[in-house]
């Protein structure tokens, strides 16, 4: 069997931390058997600091060529002063756009041992598994116009565009509807369609697509923001959570919060499949650098090996794996280790590497 090739982007703060984290379990996967290979390259302000770019054109041809992309993340106060097109953030806006990963998979988990950790009430979290897709490519986040000009009078005027076309939106739902149908078959599309008209469209494409393709799943159609007032009343009502760019961006953060911490949320990036029968495929947490606690051995890993579990289950297609890892997570945190982030009274408080040894140890235990 060919070996997968994992490009390893490890960018900064926390980020190349949970990654060495995850290359530790990636490893023993390799022992068990996994066969791959890896190859690294630079990101965000770690980027700048070697190449003056956030994007260097190296970085882009390695992610294409490979069958998997892990990444820590990027950014940090170093290099929040350079200008908007050269911040660290860009790296990860491009890397996204030119690997062609559309359909942000962002499951928000709550692991039973966790369900007190959570800001809300134990019984409105205990049990929840909700997975959110979120169009990752267009909408405000890449329109255009997208600039900041001076007006006669001197004041600014900055202006971002939000643009959809209907291949963009029927791509991203038919993969919220074909993970319905692994899951609770139930499929909730939120929009602004009362105000946008990019929501008027989205909510007609998806509409027909369900007819068309997909008359067996349950569909929903909520606004936005009422879904962000859903998500904290009863989010148990939710499935499969659909939307754009923005407004997944800011669901699937509330959504980290459902769940105990950001430090726990793993996300898949999902394009076509490409010749090899491999989706381009890229696994990162959706946590930031977190500068306040990088290089200090503190951070939660847990969200970058998730990430592993799912580039196990989406481009590998090893299933049992998946859950495996799964598993042993599940089983360190009911054994009470928590990194800070997570910490609860009465229990054993762990750095990155002793939570890492932990995993590995579950692991082994499961094998
Ligand atoms: P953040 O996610 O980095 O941190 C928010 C808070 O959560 C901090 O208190 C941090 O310590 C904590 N936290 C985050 N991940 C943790 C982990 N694994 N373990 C323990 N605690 C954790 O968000 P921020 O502070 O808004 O952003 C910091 C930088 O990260 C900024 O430059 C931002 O642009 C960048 N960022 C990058 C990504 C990415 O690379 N995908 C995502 C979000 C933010």
């Amino acid at each position: 069997m060919n070996e997968y090739k994992l490009l390893l982007l490890p960018g900064d703060g926390i980020g190349p931390e949970v990654l060495d984290a995850t290359m530790r379990v990636v490893g023993w996967y390799g022992q068990k058997g996994l066969p791959y290979k890896t190859e690294e390259a630079l990101l965000g302000g770690a980027a700048i600091d070697a190449t003056g770019r956030p994007d260097p054109d190296e970085t882009f041809v390695k992610a294409i060529a490979a069958d998997a992309v892990l990444m820590g993340s990027v950014g940090g106060p170093k290099w929040d002063g350079l200008p908007f097109a050269q911040r660290a953030e860009r790296g990860l806006l491009r890397v996204r756009k030119d690997m062609g990963v559309y359909a942000n998979l962002r499951p928000a988990l709550c692991f039973d041992a966790l369900k007190d950790a959570s800001t809300l009430k134990p019984e409105i979290v205990s049990g929840l598994d909700i997975l959110i897709v979120r169009e990752l490519m267009g909408g405000v986040y890449f329109g255009e116009p997208k600039e900041t000009i001076t007006l006669p009078d001197g004041q600014k005027r900055a202006v971002d565009t939000g643009v959809y076309t209907t291949s963009e939106i029927e791509r991203v739902c038919r993969v919220a509807f074909e993970m319905a149908r692994l899951r609770g078959n139930k499929v909730h599309s939120a929009e602004k369609s009362n105000v946008m008209v990019t929501g008027v469209l989205w909510k007609e494409v998806i509409t027909a697509l369900h007819k068309r393709d997909y008359a067996d799943v349950e569909l929903h159609h909520i606004l936005a923001d009422n879904a962000a007032m859903q998500l904290v009343r009863n989010p148990k009502q939710f499935d499969v959570l659909v939307t754009d760019n923005l407004f997944g961006d800011v669901l699937s953060d509330e959504a980290a919060q459902l769940t105990g911490s950001i430090g726990m949320l793993p996300s898949a990036s999902l394009g076509d499949k490409k010749e090899n029968g491999l989706p381009s495929a890229l696994y990162e947490p959706i946590h930031g650098s977190a500068p306040d606690i990088a290089g200090q051995g503190l951070a939660n890993p847990i969200a970058s090996i998730l990430s592993f579990a799912m580039c196990l289950r989406y481009s590998f297609g090893l299933k049992d794996e998946a859950s495996r890892l799964e598993k042993a997570v599940d089983a360190v945190l009911a054994e009470g280790y928590r990194t800070g982030d997570i910490m609860q009274p009465g229990m054993t408080k762990v750095g990155t590497t002793a939570m890492t040894d932990a995993i590995l140890k579950a692991l082994d235990k499961a094998a």
